[in-house]
């Protein structure tokens, strides 16, 4: 049996000499002032095992990591009825553009893109007050996390609203188009929240963890979604969750994954187990830079690429 903290341990003494690479996110202040000298990493596999590394237990913006459980709550009300409002396809461009959006009447081409995840958000609501989707979201991720100490920073929420210009764009133009039920700032109020969650390392790891376990909490032993539909939000996190990064993501770590630009990555193996990095400093394209090196070392050292070993 691979000695997994062995390889957490490796992997941070060799990247410790290289953390505070990249660039913050500096659109709101709240995510320019943190610490670009952080780092922490933690995997859970499917018989309940935690292992952690680093800056593990210090809570960050998940930002658009929550897509991924707002996708599973949108899918658990309306099922595969979904794809009438969302694509499935990579986008290719930024996680803001706008341009597809106009070339496909309203709809956007996957849920991990800004304009897609605001649709699905829009899923969510339905039927509540704004408030309560909100409330509906953290209970699902505390209960998946098995941790009421997740919370959601009400600041970000609050800064995001008052820069989040080009969300507005997006979502008045699938207004235009009849793409969103309700009214742009009621949908958007919410996703500002859920971009706002804050978790840590091990709070995402075990909250996604039953991506990895065939869509079952395997501690509690209790059904979150279906093994397909756990297989098919995996196959949406390959092909679309870095945005314009994701097929580079796909070439060097092989494995399903959610980047947000708060710098974490959360990951799956399938059948084996889920990992969440933490890294503030993003690359080019809006991804935690060291985070990503260190889910290709975990991948390369555990053999665990979807690729094969
Ligand atoms: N709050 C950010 C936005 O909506 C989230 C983007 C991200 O994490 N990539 O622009």
């Amino acid at each position: 049996m691979t000695d997994l903290q062995a390889i957490l341990d490796g992997i941070y003494t060799e990247l410790k000499p290289r953390i505070g690479e990249g660039r913050v996110a500096d659109y709101i202040p709240d995510l320019a002032k943190v610490d670009p000298n952080q780092f922490g990493l933690t995997v859970t596999t499917v018989d309940g095992k935690i292992y952690s590394v680093g800056d593990s237990a210090v809570p960050f913006s998940i930002q658009s990591i929550s897509k991924v459980f707002m996708l599973t709550l949108a899918l658990g009300k309306v099922g595969e009825q979904l794809w009438k409002r969302v694509g499935r396809e990579p986008s290719g461009s930024a996680f803001n553009s706008i341009v597809q959006l106009e070339e496909e009447s309203g709809i956007p081409r996957n849920p991990f893109i800004n304009a897609g995840a605001i649709a699905v958000t829009d899923v969510v609501i339905s039927g509540h007050a704004p408030r309560e989707a909100i409330g509906e979201l953290l209970r699902f991720v505390r209960y998946l996390s098995d941790d009421d100490g997740v919370t959601i920073d009400g600041r970000v929420a609050k800064s995001e609203t008052h820069t989040g210009f080009r969300n507005f764009a997006l979502a008045n133009f699938m207004k235009a188009y009849g793409n969103l039920e309700h009214p742009v700032e009621h949908v958007l109020g919410v996703y500002f929240h859920q971009c706002a969650l804050s978790m840590t390392c091990e709070q995402l790891a075990k909250a996604g963890l039953f991506l990895a376990a065939r869509g079952s909490n395997p501690v509690a032993g209790l059904s979150v979604v279906s093994p397909k539909r756990a297989r098919r939000i995996n196959a949406l996190m390959l092909t679309c969750g870095h945005y314009d990064g994701s097929g580079d993501f796909a070439y060097h770590v092989g494995l399903p994954g959610k980047s947000g630009v708060g710098g974490g990555i959360f990951a799956v193996a399938p059948g084996i187990a889920s990992m969440a990095v933490w890294s503030p400093g993003l690359n080019k394209v809006g991804n935690s830079q060291l985070g990503a090196v260190a889910l290709e070392m975990l991948a390369a050292r555990t053999g665990w690429s979807v690729f094969g070993d």
